[in-house]
């Protein structure tokens, strides 16, 4: 039977819940729970669950059950602690804090102090032994209540404060007594009445009621909203409400408050890392009002609460078996453990971190591969700024915006479009800057290394696109003014300093991991981690070389267990050497049209242009030896592991000259009277095959049937080569693959010419080439014919790239410049389909058509080769569906054997 509301249980005791219950109490109060259950010293308190959220912001009311059930709660909390909230002689207080699933920092809101009230702010200071200590906990209460849960504007109270310093002469807020807080008190209340037109509440349970309330309301706060887009948690979690008796730090110099990482978040080396600061309360910390001091001299400052937490600490890492991070408070020599939550790190430190667990015996292999992904190897491999230089004197920092798009960029500003096309057709490096961008930037975005903008977040158009392109972007630097119109950009003076203005041609540097822009040129170091993928670098004993060493060996790891094979896309021998360097095991894409441009066009013009048999067997008699060629380079570089050539795909107006330029210079030459009759027939040719949809028209396995001779050419090319390859012993190994299928005919009319060739070379060399033949899996038809494919295919390769075109039904060339930025802003997809398989989609038919062709033909081999063959979830999708490989850019490798590592692994 389904749990209804009132049956369900809303809230929880710290001492109920665990850390495996995050879902339902978030992480801080799961973290809270599981403290509390290690007997760690957590001030007594108890969970308000994301499911009482969750119905509050469906139906706009609290559900009924909850309010009982705080009442019980609270009750067995007063117990605990002796005394009632906000009894007047000796009052209990809490504080109410939000806390989801996912950290979302500084998002949503907290309110210390609930309980206190006109008549408990005597209770407390005669507790205490500390008037001011009280009047300072009510005025924070009546701020902070007024601000987060009554709504009104801050800036009053900062105002009221900012009076009364100035009336007494003072400038901190320290050197306010009791009595000036006592009035600040009355003030403040007065502002509540004025902005609210009702009294500061004085009834504590209301207080705490109405806090709990504002907390549900902050997950939908602007704020919250924002950072879960950009973060892509998902909207509908809602968040989980901690109500935890107060312990405080400003009690004098025997208290404090600080917080601590196990280990430190950027080496990961073990050691004591945090700040500690005396008679204060965390929120003084985030102000900054005055400095702290590593925590290390809180060994002087109070050794016994310092040998406990270390203590607590070693005990934390040890459960965790992880870095983690710590907020503690000491209320008069008394340590309390106020939150701990596994800790971000940086993408080096996880790696390191994941090793030094193994050493410690505190995780497995298989566990350690869990602990890094895909995303911080790729991070790890994306060229660096010079530390030393980006932060010496030789370079000005002049901003930081969003880290949009990782890497190191150079060039020179510009601030249009056709200026970084322009200057960058002659040589000249360039950053394109705008405002923001919009599809008409396109061709300057291409032409540019980087792309920084003022305004936009990590979905703006410039991120989206350059995350696409795989160019470095830094987005929203808002303290830059950009001036397209003038050309130049402005960061504007501060403290009496004069402003900074960059003129079209300065030279700027953007750094796409950090969001920080520079002013002159920083130089760019390669990655220690690409060096060592290349073979120049060894695991050895500094630092780089530590990171290396971590690396190598969760690489090792994910070799061991992963069942996906990675290939490269590739299609000459350099890429496939670099490929087989990062750790490829063959070539899955070797996309031929590429050995069709540059000074061959002309020979493929003439094979379009063909008007006899006799002129077409010419054109393909040139081009057979130069494609044997660039097979026998490929075959020879990949010696011994599967090499699969695909046939000709893309629409052959791609060979010939543009349409408009080609009729302007035929019409200039007409009305010149000087015939050109082969532009002539060119232009033709060119209108002839000139497609309104070229991308769904003459192309792939289409083009091999209509052009006599086109494949058979380059299946002769492929077997020759293969041929040579084996008379200079060497193990070629080569798989040729038919584009675009939609039905078995058209590869059963390929395949028998195709074998007729191949039985030709074989004959006429005396060789076995055990050549096999398959075909890409990239339309709709074709995976759902699988089965019939099957029956003339030795292996499938999902092109999804086209079969994420054709199944949207929109053009991979355009949309991402066009409507995605709006798509993902309003959620209707978290990533673009063409980076990340779409599941539910697209990959239903990748799973169904894998399935009917091994029920047609259980040994046939299952590929991708698709972008989508690099992209860590997706891979983690085809390791699921069963493929055999995935097959990306040489770049990609490590990040797929990572990440098809950590799918197995998953599975374990
Ligand atoms: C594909 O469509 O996924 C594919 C790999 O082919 P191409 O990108 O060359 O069309
Ligand atoms: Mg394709």
């Amino acid at each position: 039977m389904p749990e209804t509301q009132d049956q369900q249980k809303f809230v929880y005791d710290f001492t109920e819940g665990n850390k495996d219950l995050k879902d339902l109490l978030g992480g801080k109060g799961a973290n809270l729970a599981e403290m509390t259950n290690l007997g760690l010293p957590v001030p007594p308190g108890f969970t308000i669950t994301t499911e009482a959220c969750k119905v509050y912001l469906d139906s706009g009311a609290e559900p009924p059950a909850l309010r009982d059930e705080v009442s019980a709660h609270l009750d067995a909390l007063e117990a605990k602690m002796g005394k009632k909230l906000g009894q007047a002689d000796d009052p209990l207080l809490v504080s109410v804090r939000s806390g989801a699933k996912f950290s979302m920092p500084g998002m949503m809101d907290t309110v210390l102090n609930i309980g206190l009230s006109d008549q408990s702010v005597a209770g407390l200071a005669a507790q205490a032994g500390d008037d001011r200590f009280a009047w300072d906990s009510y005025r924070r209460l009546i701020q902070m209540f007024g601000k987060t849960v009554l709504g009104v504007d801050g800036d009053l109270f900062e105002e009221a404060i900012e009076q009364a310093k100035h009336a007494k002469g003072v400038t901190v807020d320290v050197d306010l007594d009791a009595a000036d807080l006592k009035k600040l008190v009355g003030e403040f209340k007065d502002i509540v009445a004025k902005e609210t037109g009702r009294g500061f509440p004085q009834e504590p349970r209301e207080q705490m009621d109405l806090a709990v309330r504002a907390v549900f309301d902050s997950w939908n706060g602007d704020r919250a909203k924002l950072y879960r887009r950009q973060e892509r948690i998902p909207h509908d979690l809602g968040t989980a409400v901690n109500i935890c008796s107060m312990v405080f730090g400003n009690l004098g110099p025997d208290s404090g408050t600080g917080v601590a990482f196990t280990r430190d978040p950027a080496s990961g080396h073990q050691g004591v890392y945090g700040d500690y600061l005396q008679n204060a309360q965390g929120e003084d910390v985030v102000a900054g009002i005055r400095n702290t001091v590593p925590l290390a001299d809180l060994e002087q400052i109070d050794q016994r609460s310092y040998d406990q937490l270390m203590q607590i600490m070693e005990t934390l890492e040890t459960h965790y078996k992880d870095l983690c991070d710590i907020e503690f408070t000491i209320e008069r020599g008394k340590l309390w453990m106020l939150q701990t939550r596994v800790g971000k790190r940086t993408a080096g430190a996880a790696f390191r971190i994941a090793t030094q667990l193994v050493d410690q015996g505190l995780i497995d292999e298989a566990e350690a591969l869990r602990r890094v992904n895909g995303a911080q190897l790729a991070q790890l491999m994306f060229p660096r700024f010079d530390h030393e230089v980006a932060s010496g004197d030789t370079v000005q920092k002049i901003g930081r915006g969003i880290a949009a798009s990782p890497g190191a960029a150079v060039g020179k500003a510009v601030f249009d479009s056709y200026t970084a096309v322009k200057w960058s057709r002659s040589g000249e490096k360039v950053i394109l800057i705008r405002r923001e961008t919009n599809p008409d930037d396109l061709d300057g975005m291409i032409a540019a290394e980087g792309i920084l903008t003022s305004r936009g977040g990590k979905t703006s158009h410039a991120a989206v696109v350059a995350r696409g392109m795989g160019k470095t972007c830094v987005c929203g630097a808002e303290e830059l003014e950009v001036d397209t119109k003038r050309r130049r950009m402005t960061v504007p003076g501060r403290d009496g300093k004069d402003g900074i203005v960059i003129e079209e041609g300065d030279v700027v540097s953007i750094d796409g991991s950090s969001g920080k822009v520079y002013l002159g040129e920083v130089p760019v170091v390669p990655s220690p981690v690409v060096e060592y993928f290349e073979g120049r670098m060894h695991a050895g004993a500094d630092e780089a070389d530590e990171l290396v060493g971590a690396v190598h060996r969760i690489m090792a790891y994910a070799d061991r267990v992963r069942r996906l094979r990675v290939r490269a896309n590739a299609d000459n021998a350099e890429d496939a050497a670099r490929a087989r360097r990062f750790g490829a095991q063959g070539i899955g894409l070797c996309r031929t049209e590429h050995m069709f441009l540059g000074e061959r066009r002309e020979k493929v013009e003439r094979l379009i242009l063909a008007h006899t048999e006799e002129e077409r067997d010419t054109a393909l008699g040139e081009l057979l030896p130069l494609q044997k060629n660039d097979f026998v380079e490929l075959f020879e570089a990949m010696d011994g592991l599967p090499v699969t050539v695909r046939l000709l795909d893309p629409p052959l107006h791609e060979f010939l000259p543009d349409i408009t330029e080609l009729s302007v210079r035929v019409a200039l030459a007409e009305s010149r009277k000087d015939h050109n009759e082969n532009d002539l027939r060119l232009l033709q040719a060119v209108h002839r095959l000139h497609e309104q949809n070229p991308m769904l028209g003459l192309r792939g396995v289409r083009l091999g049937l209509v052009i006599p001779g086109l494949f058979a050419m380059q299946v002769r090319a492929i077997a020759e080569a293969a041929a040579e390859r084996l008379g200079a012993k060497g193990d070629p190994r080569a798989e040729i693959m038919i584009p675009l299928v939609g039905t078995v005919q058209e590869l059963e009319i390929v395949r028998e010419e195709a074998e007729r060739v191949i039985a030709e070379v074989e004959q006429a060399r005396g060789v076995d080439l055990k050549l096999t033949l398959g075909t890409m899996i990239e339309l709709p038809r074709a995976a759902l014919t699988a089965a019939q494919i099957a029956e003339s295919a030795d292996f499938f390769s999902f092109g999804t790239n086209d079969l994420t075109q054709t199944v949207w039904g929109f053009s991979r060339d355009d949309v991402e410049a066009s409507f995605f930025t709006a798509y993902l802003e309003k959620g209707i997809f978290g990533v673009s389909p063409f980076e990340t398989i779409d599941k539910d989609g697209v990959g239903s038919l990748v799973r169904a058509a894998a399935q009917a062709g091994r029920a047609t033909r259980p040994d046939l081999k299952l590929g991708v080769c698709g972008e989508h063959g690099g992209d860590p979830e997706s891979v983690h999708f085809f390791h699921e569906v069963g493929l055999d490989y995935v097959s990306c850019s040489p770049f990609r490798i490590p990040v797929a054997r990572l990440e098809a590592g950590r799918a197995a692994a998953n599975g374990r």
